[in-house]
């Protein structure tokens, strides 16, 4: 018998930087949060492994406040910096559910602090090993993913339209069209964009928390006739007994997003029936190691699984990327590379994701397939 390869198990991480990074739109950006301004910019946490050997792991998480928003960058990355960092640093990089597991007892359910370190060092064990983690993780069951476009709130009917045009030319087929701050206007860009890009295009609806149960039931009735695919936690975080009368009504398949964080969460809304699908995200559940829990469990309870995120790089697109790759069952048109399809003024990865016709494309390269532009990183970082 041929002895094993031994895939640098000696391998010893010396570094963990947590790296804060604020990234222009070309646009700026509005859903309903609760300070209802368009923001000019996202916030980001780049964690950095290094290891004894010179190899690099990155992962990538959010600082988008929002409703159910804990965190800003600062808090994160002091997070990272203060409690992670000890723990990391001297371990092997593929202990990895070790690691997550001592992380998760020093600061509990700390899940967007904790998905940039999870992720980074899934990365850096496919570095080690000369493959893609989407192998670590099974095996790549597809090459591609069809990607939703999210148009962002736009000053009018016809200003929402034009965007959602230029993604339709550039082979997007699947739109979101975020709504909650007035309902009126609601009405009228559904339908506008109903009217422009027709039957043949599938679009859905998320007011990210921002309606009350009365007054989501009274728009998502209006919104009926306009055969949407998903309506998108219309109602806040907490309340599942108005997601589960929502779900009951019927009248548009309704998708918890903010309301599904902690696996515990998401067994609540199986529980209730208070969604028939989900959305999941890199920061706002964990990185991949605490995802890889939540959609077999959505999938067992007949839950749809859409791969979602919040305004990202390259870096947390591809993490979803390679999770997506190495996920056999169906998958619902998500937003998991949001911004990296031309919103975001600049990147800061030396390659970029590819999206070519609303598709976005799993990287082939070792690890996520992602290496940092240093360049970039010492422009738009926050604590320079
Ligand atoms: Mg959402």
């Amino acid at each position: 018998m041929r002895p094993p390869r031994t895939h640098n198990k000696g391998v010893t991480i010396t570094s963990l930087e947590a790296i804060p990074v604020r990234i222009p739109f070309k646009v700026p950006y509005k859903i309903a949060t609760a300070d209802q301004t368009a923001r000019p910019y996202f916030d980001v946490v780049i964690v950095r492994l290094k290891t004894d050997d010179g190899a690099e792991g990155i992962g990538e998480t959010q600082a988008w406040r929002r409703q159910g928003s804990v965190e800003d960058v600062r808090n994160l990355v002091n997070s990272i910096r203060e409690y992670f960092a000890p723990i990391v640093v001297g371990r092997s990089p593929f202990d990895i559910a070790a690691i997550m597991n001592d992380l998760n007892k020093v600061l509990y359910q700390s899940l967007y602090a904790q998905a940039p370190v999870g992720d980074a060092l899934y990365d850096l064990s496919g570095k080690l090993l000369g493959v893609p983690v989407s192998t670590l993780l099974g095996g790549k069951c597809r090459e591609s993913i069809r990607q939703l476009a999210c148009l962002s709130m736009q000053p009018d009917a016809k200003a929402l339209v034009d965007l959602a045009e230029w993604y339709r030319a550039r082979g997007f087929r699947h739109f979101e069209v975020k709504i909650g701050l007035d309902a009126e206007a609601d009405v009228r860009n559904v339908q506008a964009v109903r009217e422009r890009l027709g039957d043949e295009v599938s679009i859905q609806v998320d007011s990210n928390g921002g309606m009350t149960f009365d007054a989501a039931l009274r728009l998502l009735k209006k919104l009926e006739p306009f055969g949407l695919k998903f309506a998108e936690q219309p109602v806040p975080i907490w309340d599942l007994d108005g997601l589960a009368a929502l779900t009951a009504w019927g009248g548009i398949p309704i998708m918890a997003d903010e309301s599904v964080s902690t696996i515990q969460s998401l067994l609540e809304v199986v529980r209730r029936r208070a969604a028939t699908s989900l959305q999941t995200k890199i920061g706002k559940n964990g990185g991949i190691h605490y995802i890889r829990q939540l959609w077999p469990l959505a999938q067992a309870a007949g839950i749809g699984i859409m791969p979602g995120n919040h305004p990202v790089t390259s870096i947390a697109a591809a993490a979803t990327a390679h999770l997506c790759a190495a996920w056999p069952g169906p998958l619902i048109e998500g937003c998991f590379a949001e911004n990296t399809a031309g919103e975001q003024a600049d990147e800061i990865v030396e390659q970029p994701i590819v999206v070519k016709n609303g598709e976005v494309f799993v990287p082939d390269g070792p690890g996520f397939g992602m290496a940092l532009d240093e360049a970039k990183i010492k422009r738009y970082r926050l604590d320079a």
